[in-house]
């Protein structure tokens, strides 16, 4: 027989995936001899038991709850459900990671009509018994039943009102056995049945409730934005009450054994005396700093600090506690690591080690990869964002906090921001190239369409602006320069307010904090660095964003995408001749005119690189995206050309692809147009060879040549690419070294990696096509249906986010086997948005990569992780 129930004593804190966290804890302070009300813990498989049964609890894990609720009765010398001493108990879900979202707690469980009367004697406080069957009433109401929670407290303040009176605690016996009577009612009135009266009925609701909120959408999306997936299961934790509500020698709090948002050591923390629960948290009455305990009960206190020390010690990491006093008696509730802003965690880590608890290793893993962001981008003023009133919630694309005035084009963005010195935030139906100025320009940009994924998340998390995104409840209209959410009509030059770490948008402005990297940022930081086995490298096109990714400690570039270069005014008519010429001679005049501006392109980056390695990938997207939309730039281009404006748009429209992103764009580009790959090899080599006569850096140019899928391909560019680089260095009289690669994205290629080899000097995983090519759905579209793919459990994560690593993973092992059994000293990257996730990157470490490539802001987060995989690895 499987064994679905532990007693507290029975468990430990390793046995986190089975107990959860709550209850494997519990099982080891119970083990350390810590005043723990006696209890029990059901599984994690047992939820997943229930979710496998069609949602029911078997009788096997009914019986073993029943087995251990005997023990409790023994232990306590009480019985469930008696009429004249009732034992009381609590129902408290836990899942191996703490999960906001899940099944609130229910206390006072198994009281009724009947014990409640036998509760009231035997304990000789009326008043006492008859709240804790209110709050039983309530919870189980709310929490089981999903009633709302407003009836009650209507209720509530209706009596309190009535009374006279400002808090609970003021209601006398009477008055709360008349607000039994009324929550009685309104349960019948709501639910078409009396509130159960049967104890044994109480308990299984409430763990089948607890099981149920495993599944619900808050719990489901906390999972997908943390990476839990979704066959852990919750555990369920019963235990014997004990009660803060006895009076005013009672009490319950929550204290950190240090702060959290500082990390600063010392007890930081809040009581409530003659309170239950989640009354601290709740703000009903203001609680009281944990020292004023030193005044009320100072036995209490001594004792509370030398167990928290303890448990720190124990711990080995800033403790997250929950305790009640129970006339005079004190409990300890619950322990855990704390949870902590980005900041308290690098002190908190950097003194444990001071402290000499624990090693720069251990240091190391203790840091969230992900919370670095906060770091790395500034936050809301904490009071000003507690007064701010939010309007609406969308995707959280790109981190950190935004306050600005509204504009609805790049052109009146840039020209608010740069003219006039203003703040601004772009509100767009969804970016597209033209508009990376005006996202320059910008605090935060917000969209109405789009994933995390679309143009604007990647270019915003690119140049590290905030960006919220596909905000489908806004009702907009560009052309009027308009748009209402939330009830509000918001004009050009209104302000709102953007958290791309929430998704969260406000109105007005709300005040925000610069970010700060302290001292203790930058010793962990050595310490990952001394650790890691992974290289980090950076995607950055400009050298604005390189010297950026370097300060945040690139080593080299890993991604620099030549298109963009083309999108800037003066250019972007250029690229247009080249694209509507006719013939190659014509192409080749065209390209001639771009040459000095991408050669000084290359120059800038190599110069912002001091020596560090660039990979150059060549023109990729396809070619449509540069043609002119606007009539004035259709006439413009038509003067230039010397044709009519129907004819050029004649030849725009002939570009027309029905599916772009497999058609006419990569190294396809290069094998029809060979003079672009020439154009842009020359200026490669041009800008590196002189780079290095100047500066002296040792310059080894890395070309990358995209959207392969056979070798054949592959060589035909590449015979181009030599032919002229050896060209230049005969001119320059030059011994320049270079390296030719290619990307892989494209299934074939992954399959083909062994013969692609042959020819490639270097892999790069393009994980984004890779994984649209994969799934056979473009990222720009996923949106549309990944939601509902999450709610029927089809896939738990956006794959364009976390690397797909059971399916898109194996073409990477296979790419990588296979590349380095033709080419041993082959090197190989990833360069897709993975390259900063700490899941992905664990991934590149596993399989052997050399090298991520990701967008600048995130380079801290994936130094961390890779160190984090290589100490995990060991
Ligand atoms: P959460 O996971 O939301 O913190 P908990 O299960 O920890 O929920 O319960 C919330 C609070 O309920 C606890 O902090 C504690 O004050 C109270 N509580 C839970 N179980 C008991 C119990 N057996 N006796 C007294 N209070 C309890
Ligand atoms: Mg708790
Ligand atoms: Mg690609």
């Amino acid at each position: 027989m499987k064994k679905w129930v532990y007693e507290f004593h029975e468990g430990n804190a390793d046995m986190r995936p089975l107990l959860g966290g709550k209850g494997a804890n519990l099982a080891e302070m119970t083990n350390l001899g810590l005043p723990i009300p006696n209890g029990f813990t059901v599984t994690t498989e047992a939820c997943t038991d229930y979710y496998k049964q069609g949602k029911q609890i078997s009788q096997e894990i009914q019986d073993q709850i029943f087995a251990a609720l005997g023990v409790l009765e023994q232990q306590r010398g009480k019985k469930f459900g008696d009429e004249s001493d009732p034992l009381l108990v609590s129902v408290r879900s836990g899942a191996r990671a703490s999960m906001p979202g899940m099944m609130d707690t229910i206390l006072n469980l198994g009281l009724n009509d009947v014990s409640v009367e036998g509760f009231a004697r035997k304990t000789g406080n009326p008043r006492f018994a008859y709240d804790s069957y209110r709050r039983f009433i309530q919870m189980f109401s709310d929490v089981v039943m999903e009633m709302s929670k407003s009836f009650f407290e209507g209720i509530l303040t209706e009596l309190k009102e009535s009374r006279g009176v400002k808090y609970d605690t003021e209601l006398t016996a009477d008055d709360l056995k008349e607000l039994i009577g009324r929550y009685k009612a309104i349960y019948k009135e709501k639910m078409g049945a009396e509130f159960p009266q049967d104890p044994k009925v109480q308990l299984m609701e409430a763990v089948k409730a607890v099981f149920r909120s495993w599944d619900n959408p808050r719990a489901i999306v906390y999972r997908r934005m943390n990476d839990i997936p979704g066959d852990w299961g919750t555990a369920v934790n019963v235990q014997s009450m004990v009660f803060g509500n006895m009076g005013d020698t009672s009490g319950t709090g929550v204290a950190f054994t240090r702060n959290p948002s500082t990390g600063e050591k010392g007890i930081f923390g809040e009581y409530l005396i003659n309170a239950q629960g989640e009354d601290v948290v709740a703000g009903i009455r203001t609680p009281q700093p944990i020292t004023r305990l030193a005044e009320d009960l100072p036995e209490c206190y001594a004792q509370f600090m030398d167990i928290a020390n303890r448990l720190e010690d124990h711990y080995r990491d800033m403790q997250d506690m929950e305790f009640t006093i129970q006339e005079g008696n004190l409990f300890f509730l619950q322990t855990r690591n704390g949870k902590r802003t980005a900041a308290a965690a690098m002190k908190i880590a950097c003194d444990l080690v001071d402290e000499g608890r624990i090693t720069p290793e251990e240091a190391v893993l203790r840091i969230e990869a992900k919370s670095l962001d906060q770091l790395l981008h500034p936050t809301f003023d904490a009071y000003g964002l507690k007064n701010g009133e939010e309007i609406g919630q969308a995707l959280p694309a790109s981190p950190g906090a935004a306050a600005g005035k509204i504009y609805f084009t790049a052109e009146e963005a840039k020209a608010a921001h740069e003219e006039r010195g203003e703040k601004v935030i772009l509100v767009r139906l969804e970016t597209s190239p033209e508009d990376i100025e005006g996202m320059h320009a910008s605090e935060g940009i917000l969209t109405v369409r789009g994933g995390m994924t679309s143009h604007a998340a990647v270019v915003a998390r690119g140049m590290g602006t905030c960006c919220v995104s596909g905000c489908g409840e806004i009702q907009i209209d560009e052309e009027a320069k308009v748009f209402t959410l939330g009830g509000y009509t918001f004009h050009e030059g209104d302000e709102i307010s953007l958290d791309g770490t929430t998704g969260k948008i406000y109105k007005g402005m709300i005040p925000t904090v610069d970010a700060s990297v302290s001292g203790d940022f930058g010793r962990i930081m050595a310490w990952a660095d001394s650790f890691r086995k992974l290289r980090v490298r950076t995607n950055a096109d400009t050298p604005a964003d390189t010297a950026n990714a370097v300060r945040l400690g690139a080593e080299g570039i890993g991604l620099c995408r030549t298109e963009h270069m083309f999108f800037e005014p003066e250019r972007i008519p250029k690229i247009r001749k080249m694209i509507l010429s006719d013939t190659a001679e014509q192409r080749e005049a065209a390209l001639a005119e771009l040459l000095p501006f991408q050669k000084g392109d290359f120059k800038a980056m190599y110069e912002a690189l001091e020596g560090r390695p660039m990979t150059v990938r060549y023109l990729d997207p396809p070619l449509h995206e540069f043609v002119p939309t606007d009539p004035a730039d259709i006439e413009a281009l038509a003067k230039d050309m010397g044709m009519t404006p129907e004819e050029v748009q004649q030849k725009c429209d002939e570009l027309h692809e029905f599916n772009p992103m497999m058609g006419h764009r990569g190294c396809r580009l290069a094998v029809t147009y060979p003079e672009i790959a020439r154009m842009q090899t020359r200026a490669v080599m041009e800008a590196a060879i002189e780079v290095k006569a100047e500066k002296g850096y040792d310059i080894v140019p890395e070309i990358m040549i995209p959207l392969v899928g056979d070798r054949k391909e592959l060589k035909f560019v590449k015979d181009i690419v030599v032919e002229v680089a050896e060209q230049v260095k005969a001119e320059k009289g030059s011994d320049m070294q270079y390296h030719i690669g290619t990307m892989i994205e494209i299934p074939r290629a992954a399959l083909l990696a062994g013969e692609i080899a042959e020819e490639a000097e270097f892999f790069s995983f393009g994980t984004n096509d890779l994984t649209q090519m994969t799934f056979g759905f473009s990222r720009d579209d996923a949106g549309k249906f990944l939601t509902s793919y999450y709610g029927a459990k089809i896939y738990e994560s956006d794959p364009f986010a976390r690397l797909d690593q059971s399916g898109v993973g194996q073409l990477i092992e296979l790419a990588a086997k296979n590349g380095r059994a033709t080419r041993p000293d082959i090197k190989m990257g990833i360069c897709g948005e993975h390259g900063g996730d700490p899941s992905s990157v664990a991934f590149c470490h596993k399989v052997g990569l050399n090298y991520v490539s990701c967008s600048p802001f995130r380079v801290p987060i994936a130094r961390l992780a890779a160190a984090q995989a290589a100490l995990e690895d060991k």
